[in-house]
């Protein structure tokens, strides 16, 4: 099987295993974990932060962030198909009491313009405005990649009207790999920023919560909290250093496999790219009613050897990764043009 469903789907290489197990460990919650410190200071400092956080997931990372920004009765401002309010299981309501308010963006893609007059007045009925959250790369918006100048626009006006500022970069290296935008450049626009090492990095677990000292201090016991403090866990701080390494340049071999299976995508007149153009390593697609649905495609290109996601009636993701070669998506890209025939 050809795994294009998701980058979460790799596994650990020889390297990476081999870092793991070669890894030093202590218990964290004593704060005696070397590799998770090391692990800490090295991706803060990357993104010209002061202090990060090792949690087990993105969610959590992001959660965190909305529970240290905010408190009951106040509202993030956030794009409607950000991961944070589509595929978060309403955390930021359920576990800090705060109302999204959802801005439509262009295949994910917001400017400081669409959150004029975005600000509740202060009165009794009214939630407080409280946080910004953007997603860069954003996820459902196709792995689509915000200017700096955008997103310095939104964050800078957040600043002025007194408000936080959160990056949701779960795909963050593949922007910057994208770019050639250093990845300092975008962790300082933000007062916090997540990053994760289980999608295109390939480690098995892990994300970060970057910020200064104060709110990784507050974070810290957030995530006491909610149950995501780990112990001996530098067995997987050891995959995430041997990740940033290894992995991150290697992300424009994704970017061109993604090209290859959206050339492939495009050459079928019954499909159609959302966004038409593929930045990244994500490659979104409808489905004409002709072919049936999403999920018939996805079955037919399974009977074919090819896992892809079928998230919507008639949306289909189709990811690259670490674990799928080049000549396996040429295989897969030689599949989706069959379907055209
Ligand atoms: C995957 C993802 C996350 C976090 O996911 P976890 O599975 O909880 O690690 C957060 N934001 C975006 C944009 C994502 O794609």
């Amino acid at each position: 099987m050809i795994d294009l469903r998701s980058d979460t789907v790799t596994k650990p290489t020889p390297g990476m295993l081999a870092a793991m197990i070669a890894s030093s460990v202590g218990d964290d919650v004593f704060g005696e974990d070397p590799t998770i410190n090391e692990l800490e200071r090295h991706t803060a400092a990357l993104f010209g932060h002061e202090a990060g956080l090792f949690v087990p997931s993105g969610t959590m990372s992001n959660q965190i962030a909305v529970r240290i920004h905010c408190r009951p009765q106040d509202e993030i401002l956030l794009e409607t198909t950000s991961h944070i309010c589509l595929w978060e299981a309403g955390g930021a309501a359920a576990l800090s009491g705060a109302t999204c308010r959802t801005i439509d963006g262009r295949f994910g893609l917001l400017d400081v313009a669409d959150f004029e007059g975005k600000i509740r007045p202060d009165d009794m009925h009214s939630v407080r405005t409280r946080l910004v959250c953007l997603e860069n790369t954003h996820n459902r918006g196709g792995g689509t990649i915000s200017s700096p100048e955008a997103l310095n626009g939104i964050t800078q006006w957040a600043r002025q009207h007194g408000l936080a500022t959160h990056l949701d970069g779960a795909r963050i290296w593949n922007a910057i790999v994208a770019t050639g935008v250093p990845a300092r450049t975008w962790g300082q626009m933000f007062d916090t920023v997540s990053v994760c090492f289980s999608k295109g990095l390939g480690t098995p677990v892990g994300s970060a919560l970057l910020g200064s000292k104060e709110l990784i201090a507050h974070a810290r016991r957030i995530r006491k909290l909610f149950g995501g403090a780990m112990r001996q866990a530098g067995f997987l701080a050891g995959a995430c250093l041997y990740a940033l390494d290894h992995h991150i340049d290697r992300l424009a071999e994704d970017h061109a496999n993604a090209q290859l299976l959206a050339a492939a995508v495009a050459a079928v007149p019954d499909l159609k790219l959302t966004p038409p153009k593929v930045e990244t390593n994500l490659v979104w697609f409808e489905v004409s009613e002709r072919l049936g649905t999403a999920r018939a495609v996805a079955n037919r290109l399974k009977s074919e050897g090819i896992l892809v996601a079928a998230l919507g009636e008639r949306v289909i993701r189709i990811v690259t990764h670490l674990d799928v070669t080049r000549e396996q998506c040429e295989k897969a890209a030689a599949v989706i043009r069959s379907l055209g025939r």
